[in-house]
């Protein structure tokens, strides 16, 4: 069986790492000339990290990410903490670890990971144009007027994915009123006490920072509320003035933090949704990732839910006699799960917004969609 996959990000790859380990032959086509450092931290749950270290990435992702001892919920002005959370021991509860990184080092842990068990996988400069389901293969046609043909395509091409709009509904992805700043503080430049794990709420704005990269880097989200938004793309430059200016009423440590983050190193972007798609699969092409499910980020699951999805399209395809029936399982595997965790995506980011205090912030459960098995857990559930 021959393999395409359509995107070489956090799922894309995991797909490409699963189904060769199951001996699937795969190629990867991914847009970009290169792929790069696009500065951006990302918290990797124990549902993500269980796929991760099957597929042996754990030693890779072990030189560098963090585990935070503890997190804070913070008020925004006053900088009091509302609330204290000291994670459980999850290597000893599920055998993995929660990890926080910079994205750059996972996702050069898994390209090479994937050079190494199957060269020449990867195809860089390779957007794919066009699918057409013909039998029992698919024509793709690169923007560049290549053409090959695969038995299957996966298509991993992110929340913008132009794939999804032309073969399954045309919906453009919605502007759900959210914008962010993202940025890396190099830890050396600040003080010891804000050397640490918070989220601080307030006014309709929160911030997320956590460390990555062996401590050595402080990785925030802000976000913020916008009535429109039109820029394109997710690594706009922000002026510095911009958004000192939008997160001006946060208490001083905070604002020390944002204004220490490299001169033209600070990235903005519009959160986007799309309506839910109850069919992922066409013919031979199945969606994956935020193609098929886009989630606001305030859960921190979008990219655990891609490397999930992406082990579970695999068992299905190595278990399954034919693509339909692969896909099919594959869709009453994932659908209720990605659902639910679309709709408390959105939930959180409504309970981020009024007045913090400790009552608003309760009632997070994390451990439930932590235990989710996609390696050992039953298909079709
Ligand atoms: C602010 C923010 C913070 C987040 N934090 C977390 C977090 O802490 N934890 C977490 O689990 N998730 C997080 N997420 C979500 C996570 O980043 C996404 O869910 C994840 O990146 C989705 O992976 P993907 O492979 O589906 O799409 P992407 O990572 O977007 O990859 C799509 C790839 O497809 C390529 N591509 C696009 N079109 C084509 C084409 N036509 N042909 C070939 N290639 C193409 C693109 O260049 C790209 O490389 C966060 C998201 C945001 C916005």
């Amino acid at each position: 069986m021959k393999i395409a996959i359509a995107g070489g990000g956090i799922g894309g790859l995991t797909t490409a790492l699963a189904l060769t380990q199951a001996g699937i032959a795969v190629t990867v086509y991914e847009r970009s000339s290169q792929l790069v450092d696009l500065g951006a931290g990302i918290t990797l749950a124990p549902n993500a990290t269980r796929v991760l270290y099957h597929l042996g990435l754990g030693p890779a992702l072990e030189q560098t990410a963090v585990t935070p001892p503890v997190s804070e919920y913070r008020h925004y002005r006053t900088g009091a903490v509302i609330m204290r959370m000291v994670p459980k021991d999850y290597r000893q509860l599920f055998g993995v670890p929660y990890l926080r990184m910079h994205r750059w080092d996972l996702q050069e842990a898994m390209i090479n990971h994937l050079a190494e068990i199957a060269p020449g996988a990867l195809k860089l400069n390779a957007r794919v144009e066009q699918l057409e389901s013909r039998g029992s293969e698919v024509k793709i046609t690169f923007g560049d007027g290549r053409v090959e043909t695969a038995d299957i395509v996966i298509a991993a091409d992110g929340i913008r994915s132009a794939l999804r709009e032309k073969l399954f509904s045309p919906a453009p992805p919605v502007f759900s009123g959210y914008v962010a700043w993202r940025g890396l503080v190099d830890t050396a430049t600040l003080p010891p006490q804000l050397r640490e794990s918070a989220v601080a709420f307030g006014q309709g704005r929160h911030i997320n920072r956590y460390l990555v990269r062996r401590g050595e880097l402080l990785n925030f989200v802000a976000v913020a509320q916008r009535t429109q938004w039109a820029e394109e793309g997710w690594a706009i430059p922000a002026p510095r003035d911009e958004f000192l200016d939008e997160f001006s009423s946060f208490d001083e440590g905070t604002r020390t933090i944002l204004s220490r983050a490299a001169q033209g190193q600070v990235f903005k972007w519009g959160l986007f949704g799309r309506p839910w798609l109850e069919q992922w699969h066409s013919g031979r092409v199945v969606l994956l990732g935020d193609a098929a499910h886009p989630m606001l980020p305030f859960l921190g699951q979008g990219g655990a839910n891609a490397i999930e999805d992406a082990m579970i399209l695999a068992r299905c395809l190595a278990s399954q006699a034919t693509p339909q029936q692969a896909f099919a399982l594959y869709q009453a595997s994932r659908g209720p799960r990605t659902r639910k965790a679309t709709d408390e995506a959105a939930k959180r980011g409504e309970r981020y917004l009024g007045e913090p205090t400790a009552d608003s912030l309760k009632g997070d459960n994390p451990e439930g969609q932590y235990a989710y098995d996609a390696v050992a857990g039953p298909l079709g559930v």
